[in-house]
């Protein structure tokens, strides 16, 4: 801007817009905390959707049926969950893509539990469904989901087992915090032995110990699992 008149008016025509940026960007700053709150941007959740939807189409495919996401991302309840209807579906809200310190991988492996629902097998919830119980769903997600899915998301950071552990501490620790507990450690597994499966949510320390034997390729944790017969 070489016209001194010019250039002044520039400068009082941004001084005059400057009230009215800065409570534009006092809403942007709330936005992005929320954001920095859960590391997910709605770009993220979209674009691990669409690589879930790529990587395991096939998984229901194979079985004559289709796999099909729902999605909200304004939705801020933390909750997903898989049913088997006229197709396999996930629903997800972005409540649980913004749980404390989430990031895409966590996000991923709450996808991969979901999935597990529909593609871990047996022991089933509802067998007529063929719906897998929480505990295979959570062995599931890191035994055979995680591997397939790390190179589809954006971090290369870590190996695919660093990453996984921690995910991991990263959603056990939002179970734990949903139900008032401690947070679990990976130190600290869980030394129930039960005498039936428990088909039901186990406790966030069993949880982490399901998700690490799968990451290191191990068999189910007895706090939940049991080969003996019912
Ligand atoms: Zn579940």
């Amino acid at each position: 801007m070489h016209n001194p008149l010019l250039s002044r008016l520039f400068s009082l025509a941004l001084f005059a817009f400057l009230p009215i940026s800065l409570v534009s960007a006092h809403t942007d700053l709330c936005g992005l905390k929320q954001k920095r709150a859960g590391n997910v941007t709605k770009a993220d959740f979209s674009q691990t959707l669409r690589s879930f939807k790529r990587v395991f189409a096939s998984y229901s495919e194979r079985e004559g049926r289709e796999l099909e996401f729902f999605s909200d991302w304004n939705e801020d309840w933390a909750q997903a969950f898989a049913r088997r209807w006229e197709t396999d579906q996930v629903i997800v809200y972005g409540g649980i893509a913004r749980i404390n310190g989430s990031t895409v991988d966590s996000f991923a492996l709450i996808l991969c539990h979901e999935l597990g629902h529909l593609y871990a097998g047996e022991p089933f919830s509802d067998s007529h469904n063929r719906m897998a119980v929480e505990g295979q769903a959570d062995w599931w997600a890191t035994m055979e989901c995680w591997e397939k899915i790390i190179p589809e998301l954006p971090l290369r950071e870590g190996s695919t087992t660093e990453r996984g552990f921690v995910a991991s501490l990263i959603v056990a620790s939002f179970f734990a915090e949903n139900r008032n507990l401690p947070a679990p450690r990976i130190e600290t597994p869980d030394q129930t032995i039960v005498n039936v499966i428990n088909r039901t949510h186990p406790e966030p320390q069993c949880r982490l110990d399901t998700f690490v034997a799968g990451l290191r390729q191990e068999s189910r944790p007895l706090c939940w699992f049991t080969a003996a017969a019912e």
